[in-house]
């Protein structure tokens, strides 16, 4: 499937969606001006942009359900900049140092229909990025394993953290004790998940926690 996709990119070179240049389905220049985040989120979560942006929706949509896997790294390069600059004040202020990188990960069942998660794409650019300067990967620390209904099909707001409690398990308990961790998420909607996987890895023994996402 990859280098089915690597040889219909170079038959068929891609455009921005955006914008028409040719080169990538959604350019930098196109991403870097979208509608940055401004609703309200909590002071330990960092979403880069506002996914009342139609550019921003139509790019998550790709992504995800068109496979569209490359639209990751493009998320991870601006995500990378803006992790190094609240890194730069927490290492100062917070001790926050030898931090882990967590994917938000997928119920089984959504991760074999998919084929992958996009949350650990971007981590995987991510950590490219950095070379291993300010953070480690750890893909299995974090498992959700039993399948629960979609958060966003879930319109009530009671229901909607009721579904997602207790549905992530940290498996190895010694990786995250006394460790600061970065989560990583595609959207944040309510906040229940991202609440729920902090608050499973605070019972790990996480030290502090912090998290970014490509939309809120
Ligand atoms: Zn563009």
């Amino acid at each position: 499937m990859k280098l089915l996709n690597t040889i219909l990119d170079i038959i068929f070179p891609v455009n921005c969606f955006s914008c028409k240049e040719k080169g990538a389905l959604l350019c930098i220049k196109c991403l870097s001006s979208s509608r940055e985040a401004e609703r309200e989120s909590a002071n330990w979560v960092f979403p880069l942009f506002d996914y009342r942006d139609l550019k921003i929706k139509k790019a998550i949509w790709l992504l995800k359900y068109k496979g569209k896997r490359k639209l990751a790294n493009i998320f991870a390069e601006i995500m990378y900049g803006r992790i190094l600059e609240e890194l730069a004040d927490l290492k100062q202020l917070e001790n926050f140092n030898e931090s882990i990188l967590i994917p938000i990960p997928l119920a089984p069942r959504r991760q074999r229909e998919r084929g992958f998660n996009q949350a650990t794409l971007i981590c995987n650019e991510l950590v490219k990025l950095d070379k291993n300067v300010n953070f480690n990967l750890e893909k299995n620390i974090l498992i959700k394993p039993k399948d629960t209904e979609h958060q966003a099909r879930i319109e009530d707001r009671s229901k909607r953290l009721k579904n997602i409690i207790g549905s992530f398990v940290v498996k190895n308990k010694e990786l995250v004790a006394g460790k600061n961790i970065i989560l990583i998420d595609d959207v944040t909607t309510t906040g229940a998940t991202l609440n729920e996987a902090k608050k499973t890895l605070k019972q790990a023994g996480a030290r502090k926690i912090i998290a970014f996402t490509i939309a809120h």
